[in-house]
C-alpha cells in the first residue's frame, strides 16, 4: 500500500477532501464526533509525507497540551527523525510562549521591555501582584475586589486590549480606575520580568503589530496553519492568526493562497467566560471571503439514542447553524435516567452502576463521570471510595499547586530570573531562616527606593548594615546559595539542578526533620517533581531551565490524564471533557440552578445567551459518550451549606422520550405530553413514590420566605464585593436574587444568606 492511501485510510470522502485541499483557507464546520480532529492530524501527516512540506513550516493549534503531544508522537513514527522538533504544535498559550522566548526583546509596550528569561505567573501569583498594585494605588480591596479586577483585566487581554488601547475606550469612573490599575499591574509584572497567562497571547499580538519584520518572518515561515476547536477562539487569538495569515505589507494580499485549516463546531462553544467568541468563526468567511466551507455529516462516536438526544437538545438553540449529523454506530442502548433523593443517593447509584459494568469486564478507563461544577465531585468521590473503585480526578489541588512543589519551583524561578520578587518572597524563609516579615518589608522598601529587584536589594542591605547580626548571617548565606545555584544553572542539567536546590537550600533536611506523616507525602511529591525533570530532560528538545519552567507553567490538569495509567474512572467537569470520548458516561446534577447553572437563570438581557451556552455545554457532555449514557439528578441537594429542594433540569424536557429509559420525575413532562414513562417494577415503584412523597413533604414544610431585598437595593457579598439587585427568583419557600456585581464577577444568582444590605 502506498503512503497516500495509507493516509486516506479511515477517512470518508468529505474528510479526505479536507485533508487533500491544496490552497486557500477553509473551515470544517461539523458536529461532535464527526472526525474534525482526525482530519487535522491526517492533514499534517499528508503535508509532511506527501507534499514534502518542511515540518518547520507547519503551525498546529490544539486544545490541550496532551492533544499536541499525542499528535507529535504519532507523527514521529511517520516523519524523518528529529524533524518533529521543528514542528510547532501546541495550544495557543504554548505556541505564544515559544515565540516570546525568542522574540520578546523586540517588544516595547509603552516603554516596558521584558527579557527572554521571563517567568509566567499563575493565577494565584498574579492575584498577589494585583493586591500589591491595589495597595500602592491606595484602593480598598472591598470596593475593588482583587478577583473581580483580575478577571476584568483578563477579559481585556483576551479582547486584544492592552493598557494603552483600553485607556482610549474609557466610558465611566470605574473604567478610569480600572485603567489605572491595569497600567500599574503591568508595571509590576514588568518589574518581576513576569507575564500572566493572558499576556502570552496579548504580547504575541502586540509583537506582530509593532514589528512588521518579525511578523513577516513568521508569516513566511508558517506556510500551513491548522487550528482545532476554532469555535472557542477569542479575539486576541483570532487577531494573532490574522497577523500570520496576511502579509504586513497590505499591498500583498496573499491570503487567498494560504494553506489555513480551521475545524470547529459552533454548538460546542463553551468558553465565553474566558473570552471565547463563536461569532468569530462566522467572521472568518467575511474576513477571508474565499474561505471554503466543508461539512462533515457522519458521527463515528456515538450510538443512535445518544446522537439523537444530542441533536434534539441543541436544536432548541436559536443562535446556531442547523446541520445534519448521521449516526454510523447503530441503535445501541437507550439513555438511562435516574432520579435520586439527594446527592448521596445519586453518587451511590453511579457507584453501583460502575460496579455492575466492572463485573461485566468493562475497563474502568472507559468510564467518565461528568459534572457542571467542581463542587459536585465530593459526594461522588466519597461513594467511589466507599465502593473501592479507583478514580482519577481532573481538577482539585493540582500537583503544581502543592506547597512543596511551589516552593521548589519558586527556587528554580528565582535562579532563572532573579528579578522574580514573588518567588523570592516565597522562598526566602522556606525552610525557616529567621528572616521574618519585618525584614522582608525592609527589603521591599529598599527595592522601592533603589528601583531595583528584591534580590539585589538584599545585597544592598547587607552592605549598608542596620540589620541584626543573625539576620545578616541568614541573608548572607541565602544570597550565597542562590548565587551558587545561578552559576550552576548554566552548567548542570535541570534534574541535577533540582537536586542541588533540594540539598543546598536545606529544604530536604528541614522536610525530613518535620512531622513525619506529612513529610512523607511531601517527599513523594518532590520525588515526582524529580521524575518530571528527568522526563523533561530526556524528551524535550529545548533542555534549558527556561523551557522547564514554561512547561510547568503551561501544564494543565488534562495533561495529567494518562490513558495507560492503572485502571480508574475519570471524574471531570464538562468544560474539561471537550474533544474527549468515553464508552460509558455518567452526566450528573441535571437540576435547575446547577445545569442550567443559576448564572443563566436570571432575567437580565444576557440570560438567553447564557442559557444557550448551557445548552451547548449539555451538547458537549452528551456527545462524549460512545456506547451508553446515564443521566442523573437529585431532588434535594446540599448547596451553599444547606439542603435545598431542587427541580429537575428543564433540559430533560427537551430530550425525546423514546430514547430514554428509567425514571425522570413527576414535574418533568415529556414533550409529547404523555406524562411519565412507566416505572419498571413494583419495588422500584414504591421506592420512587415514597421518595416523591418525601420530597413533596419537604417542600410543604418549608416556611414561606419573605424576600430580604428588593430590586435596586445595593448589597455586599464577602467574595464578590458590591452589587445591585436586578431581580428576584425562586419559590415562596426559597428566594434567590440575581445580582449584578460591580466587579468582573458579573451577574450571579444567590440566596439571601450570603448577602448584606448596604443601601435600600
Ligand atoms: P469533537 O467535536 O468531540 O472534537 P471530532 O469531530 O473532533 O469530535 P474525532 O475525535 O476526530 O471527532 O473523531 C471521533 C471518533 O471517530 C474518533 O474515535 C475517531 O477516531 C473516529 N473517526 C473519525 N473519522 C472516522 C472515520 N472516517 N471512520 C471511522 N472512525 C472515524
Ligand atoms: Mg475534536
Amino acid at each position: 500500500m502506498n503512503q497516500q492511501t495509507d493516509i486516506l485510510q479511515g477517512l470518508n470522502e468529505q474528510q479526505a477532501e479536507a485533508v487533500l485541499l491544496n490552497e486557500g483557507p477553509f473551515l470544517v464546520l461539523a458536529g461532535a464526533g464527526s472526525g474534525k480532529t482526525r482530519v487535522l492530524t491526517h492533514r499534517i501527516v499528508h503535508l509532511i509525507v506527501e507534499k514534502q512540506a518542511d515540518p518547520a513550516s507547519i503551525l498546529g493549534v490544539t486544545f490541550t497540551n496532551k492533544a499536541a503531544r499525542e499528535m507529535k508522537t504519532r507523527l514521529e513514527k511517520l516523519i524523518p527523525p528529529n524533524s518533529s522538533n521543528r514542528l510547532w504544535i501546541g495550544t495557543f498559550h504554548g505556541i505564544c510562549n515559544r515565540l516570546l522566548r525568542t522574540e520578546i526583546h523586540r517588544l516595547n509596550l509603552g516603554g516596558l521591555k521584558w527579557t527572554k528569561n521571563f517567568v509566567i505567573f499563575d493565577t494565584t501569583e498574579s492575584l498577589s501582584i494585583l493586591k500589591e498594585t491595589l495597595k500602592v494605588l491606595n484602593l480598598d480591596e472591598k470596593v475593588y475586589t482583587p478577583k473581580a479586577i483580575q478577571s476584568k483585566i483578563s477579559a481585556l487581554k483576551n479582547q486584544a486590549l492592552g493598557p494603552i488601547e483600553f485607556s482610549k475606550k474609557i466610558t465611566d469612573n470605574f473604567e478610569l480606575k480600572l485603567s489605572e490599575i491595569y497600567d500599574k499591574y503591568q508595571e509590576k509584572l514588568n518589574f518581576n520580568n513576569a507575564l500572566d497567562f493572558d499576556d502570552l497571547l496579548l504580547f504575541s499580538l502586540k509583537l506582530f503589530e509593532g514589528d512588521s519584520e518579525c511578523r513577516k518572518y513568521y508569516h513566511e515561515r508558517f506556510k500551513h496553519i491548522l487550528v482545532d476547536e476554532f469555535q472557542d477562539t477569542n479575539q486576541t487569538q483570532y487577531d494573532l492568526l490574522k497577523m500570520l495569515l496576511t502579509h504586513p505589507d497590505n499591498s500583498v494580499q496573499n491570503w487567498q493562497a494560504r494553506s489555513f485549516c480551521a475545524v470547529g463546531d459552533i454548538d460546542q462553544s463553551i468558553y465565553s467566560w474566558r473570552g471565547a467568541n463563536y461569532r468569530l468563526t462566522l467572521n472568518l468567511q467575511k474576513d477571508f471571503p474565499s474561505t471554503q466551507l466543508i461539512k462533515l455529516e457522519y458521527n463515528y462516536r456515538s450510538v443512535d439514542p445518544i446522537l439523537e438526544v444530542a441533536n434534539s437538545v441543541i436544536s432548541n438553540n436559536k443562535q446556531r447553524i442547523d446541520k445534519k449529523l448521521l449516526g454510523t454506530k447503530g441503535s445501541g442502548e437507550k439513555i438511562t435516567c435516574f432520579e435520586a433523593s439527594d446527592e448521596v443517593e445519586e453518587a451511590n447509584f453511579i457507584t453501583a452502576e460502575i460496579k455492575r459494568l466492572k463485573s461485566k469486564n468493562q475497563n474502568l478507563n472507559e468510564i467518565a463521570v461528568l459534572y457542571r461544577t467542581n463542587a459536585q465531585s465530593r459526594a461522588i468521590e466519597e461513594a467511589l471510595i466507599k465502593g473501592q473503585i479507583a478514580y482519577k480526578l481532573v481538577g482539585g489541588v493540582r500537583f503544581y499547586d502543592r506547597l512543596e512543589i511551589k516552593d521548589i519551583v519558586s527556587y528554580l524561578r528565582l535562579i532563572f530570573n532573579s528579578k522574580d520578587s514573588n518567588a523570592l518572597k516565597r522562598v526566602i524563609n522556606s525552610p525557616r531562616r529567621g528572616i521574618g516579615p519585618s525584614t522582608i518589608a525592609q527589603v521591599e522598601e529598599k527595592a522601592e527606593t533603589m528601583g531595583s529587584s528584591l534580590y539585589s536589594a538584599l545585597a544592598d542591605l547587607l552592605d549598608e548594615g542596620g540589620l541584626g547580626p543573625r539576620v545578616i548571617a541568614s541573608i548572607h548565606s541565602f544570597v550565597e546559595v542562590i548565587d551558587y545555584l545561578i552559576k550552576q544553572s548554566d552548567i548542570v542539567p535541570v534534574p541535577d539542578l533540582v537536586r542541588l536546590v533540594l540539598e543546598k537550600t536545606g529544604y530536604l533536611i528541614a522536610l525530613q526533620d518535620s512531622d513525619k506523616e506529612e513529610a512523607e507525602g511531601r517527599l513523594e511529591n518532590i520525588y515526582e517533581l524529580l521524575n518530571v525533570a528527568q522526563q523533561f530532560h530526556e524528551e524535550s528538545e529545548d533542555k534549558t531551565l527556561g523551557a522547564f519552567l514554561a512547561q510547568i507553567a503551561l501544564a494543565s490538569d488534562l495533561d495529567n490524564l494518562k490513558d495507560s495509567d492503572s485502571e480508574a474512572v475519570t471524574l471531570l467537569t464538562i468544560h474539561s471533557s471537550k474533544g474527549l470520548e468515553y464508552p460509558f458516561v455518567f452526566l450528573t446534577g441535571l437540576e435547575e440552578g446547577i445545569f442550567p447553572n443559576s448564572r443563566a437563570l436570571g432575567d437580565s438581557p444576557n440570560s438567553t445567551d447564557d442559557l444557550e451556552e448551557e445548552r451547548r455545554l449539555l451538547y458537549v457532555a452528551i456527545t462524549r459518550a460512545e456506547k451508553k449514557l446515564f443521566l442523573t439528578y437529585a431532588r434535594n441537594r446540599r448547596l451553599w451549606g444547606k439542603k435545598e429542594y431542587s427541580e429537575p433540569s428543564r433540559f430533560l424536557k427537551e430530550m425525546p422520550e423514546t430514547h430514554l429509559t428509567g425514571f425522570w420525575g413527576s414535574s418533568v413532562k415529556s414533550p409529547s405530553g404523555k406524562g411519565l414513562p412507566p416505572v419498571k417494577n413494583s419495588s422500584e415503584s414504591s421506592f420512587y413514590s415514597k421518595r416523591e412523597a418525601e420530597a413533596k413533604e419537604n417542600k410543604k414544610n418549608a416556611a414561606p420566605q419573605e424576600p430580604k431585598f428588593k430590586v435596586g437595593d445595593r448589597v455586599q457579598h464577602k467574595s464578590f464585593g458590591l452589587g445591585r439587585v436586578l431581580s428576584l427568583f425562586g419559590s415562596k419557600n426559597q428566594k434567590f436574587y440575581s445580582i449584578e456585581f460591580d466587579g468582573a464577577d458579573g451577574k450571579k444568582l444567590l440566596s439571601g444568606d450570603s448577602l448584606h444590605l448596604v443601601e435600600s
